[in-house]
């Protein structure tokens, strides 16, 4: 398989290997938004006692997915804004929170595949799954062309596949043999990384015993992991329906409900960047206290916390007071708050670039310190090239941002601004600062609007074409 651009992203603040479990917390606040969910059909009262496990929202927009309770506890729902809080935390026997009659319903519909697909729904695994085309969440009882099953992550600061692997390999391919029994025939494509170690040789050898599984080798740059563009590179068309894709904690969460029927409610995530004094692994449940991470491993008194890795993270806002059921890692960086004067011609070996600017071409690759000044202030296009040669899904990133630049939304559609999968390496390498991610992601987003609005209006054209028509037939039978 060939992949074109990306580029080998090396930054100072890596987490380490290790796992750190963090201190039971006394209370919990569960954000009842994250990137693809809003919890808004709350099923607990206030004042309400729940156990572990027990369902405390769900979505309605997105299958109904759960938000659990992670430990037992007190419901507080007026306590802080968009958050439902627990107080009186305590660890009970979590249980699994489902609802008999559905699942004697779907039961008599689709069989054991059918129960073993609202276990992963009910019990929170399903909101591991993606759409990789779109991103968004699959149906849990629909049929996907494929699997996607990926180890490998390769936006800086998220949590690492490999570290999450380490000591439940065995875990991981129960996971895999349960994903593959919900299947007729579709295949289940594993990524990883194309590199020799005992680790990944071990992989290997476990897997190769599947015949159902096909290997997929990657060279470790960003952002070959993304679900779109393997997607693409298979050879898969969106018409066709969608393909399921899957990181490794999603694999071990499909083990944990579908094995031993468990909720999953504990998640891996790393703190990394160079406003960290330790990056490493955190294990904690969702709603854990922000403030009781950022005290214990954010040094920096003027940092920009991200929810997720450098380039796709948005930004944490004081008002997030817990970790949310999606996040996968919190990145630090330091706010850049003075300019060296004439610092772009400066020359030094501590300025890094894309390019070989300054004496970098002398040097050998190192990992690099990254503040939110990037480097360099923004300014015009200079026609450089760095943006396409790094992008991806090989497309112009610098033609696109010249149309949007004009309001030109036609000719960016032309230019295939809906092949860009939002990864964020052409604002990366770009020398002029231009942040192209977000141009994009708004752009399309706008498209998405006015595309949704057309076609709701050509359905409202055609019911009161429908009204008329038997207005019209009424009529006619009437008069005779
Ligand atoms: S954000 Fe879009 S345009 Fe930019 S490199 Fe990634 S895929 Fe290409
Ligand atoms: S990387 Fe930036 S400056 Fe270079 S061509 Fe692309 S948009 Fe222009």
């Amino acid at each position: 398989m060939r992949f074109r651009g990306g580029h080998n992203v090396l930054l100072k603040g890596r987490p380490d290997s290790a796992i750190r479990v963090m201190p039971e917390p006394k209370v919990l606040y569960l954000p009842l938004r994250s990137e693809r969910f809003t919890f808004s059909d709350i099923q607990v009262e206030e004042g309400d006692k729940v156990k572990g496990g027990d369902v405390l929202a769900k979505d309605p927009d997105n299958h109904g997915v759960p938000l659990l309770a992670p430990r037992a506890g007190t419901v507080r729902l007026g306590a802080a804004e968009n958050h439902i809080v627990l107080e009186d935390i305590a660890q009970s026997e979590e249980h699994a929170d489902m609802v008999e009659e559905e699942m004697q319903h779907i039961e008599k519909q689709m069989g054991v595949a059918g129960i073993n697909r609202y276990k992963l729904l009910s019990l929170g695994a399903w909101q591991f799954f993606y759409d990789a085309f779109t991103g968004e969440l699959p149906d849990p009882l629909g049929t996907p062309q494929a699997i996607i099953v990926s180890t490998l992550s390769l936006d800086p600061f998220v949590a690492r596949g490999d570290v999450q692997l380490h000591r439940r390999l065995l875990n991981f391919t129960r996971g895999l043999e349960q994903l593959q029994s919900l299947l007729e025939y579709q295949p289940i494509y594993l990524a990883m990384p194309n590199i020799t170690s005992e680790f990944a040789n071990l992989i290997r050898n476990q897997i190769r015993g599947y015949a159902w599984v096909k290997m997929l080798e990657k060279p470790l740059k960003y952002p070959f992991d993304n679900f779109a563009i393997l997607a693409r590179k298979l050879g898969f068309k969106s018409s066709n329906g969608p393909v399921w894709a899957v990181r490794t904690e999603g694999i071990l969460a499909v083990d944990r409900a579908l094995t031993l029927t468990k909720p999953c409610t504990v998640r891996i995530l790393s703190i990394g960047g160079t406003g960290v004094s330790q990056p490493t692994h955190l294990k904690v449940v969702p709603g854990y206290p922000m403030q009781k991470i950022r005290d214990k491993y954010v040094f920096e008194p003027a940092a920009r916390v991200l929810n997720g890795g450098v380039f796709t993270g948005g930004i944490l806002t004081e008002e997030m007071l817990g970790v949310d059921v999606e996040c996968r890692g919190i990145t630090v960086l330091p706010e850049l708050q003075e300019r060296e004067f004439l610092g772009f011609i400066r020359p030094g070996w501590d300025r890094d670039s894309y390019s070989d600017s300054f004496l970098s071409s002398l040097r050998k690759d190192f990992r690099e310190r990254l503040t939110t000044g990037l480097r360099g202030e923004g300014r015009p296009c200079v026609a450089c090239n760095y943006c396409e040669e790094v992008c991806p899904a090989g497309i112009m990133p610098y033609l696109l941002h010249k149309y949007l630049y004009a309001d030109l939304i036609e000719e960016a559609e032309q230019a295939r601004i809906d092949l860009c999968v939002e990864c964020g390496l052409c604002s990366y390498v770009c020398p002029s600062k231009i942040d192209l991610r977000t141009q994009f992601v708004e752009a399309k987003a706008l498209i998405a609007k006015e595309k949704e609005e057309i076609r709701r209006e050509q359905l409202r054209q055609e019911e009161a074409r429908k009204r008329e028509e038997e207005a019209r037939k009424q009529a006619e039978e009437n008069s005779e």
